[in-house]
């Protein structure tokens, strides 16, 4: 396995915050002035103990389906940063082998290599199509 460079890991890490701003961005704008106050005010000002809350989570919570598309992109931020902090970022969570660095650029949330995820995606290749 390559090791990443402390840079390479900084621009995933870089890109997933952004995408992630973006995303509370999306689901702020959604969400109308009442719940919003809710929302902030779980956030919170208050950085010290509210540091590990999961906002993926504190969004589901709300059960607000407006934003599970933003709610299902945060999850997968999260889970991605977690990984960065330790350090096997760029290991395929089902055959532990190398996600390549251009994969991981273009796809900062990628969990899988490529074969896996192909894999990954026909098997749940149904899920989270609701049946209207
Ligand atoms: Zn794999």
């Amino acid at each position: 396995m390559t090791q990443l460079t402390q840079n390479d890991i900084e621009s995933i890490e870089n890109k997933l915050r952004e995408h992630q701003q973006v995303l509370l961005e999306e689901v702020r704008n959604e969400l109308d002035e009442r719940e919003n106050q809710h929302l902030a005010a779980i956030m919170g000002n208050d950085p010290g103990d509210s540091c590990d809350i999961s906002l993926a989570d504190v969004l589901a919570d709300l059960n607000i389906v407006r934003v599970d598309r933003q709610i299902n992109e945060l999850r997968e931020i999260e889970a991605k940063l977690a990984q960065t902090r330790e350090s096997n970022l760029n290991e395929c969570i089902d055959c532990g082998r190398e996600i390549g660095l251009q994969r991981l650029l273009a796809y900062p949330t990628a969990m899988r290599c490529v074969s896996c995820q192909e894999r990954h995606e026909q098997m749940y290749a149904h899920e989270g199509r609701p049946s209207l």
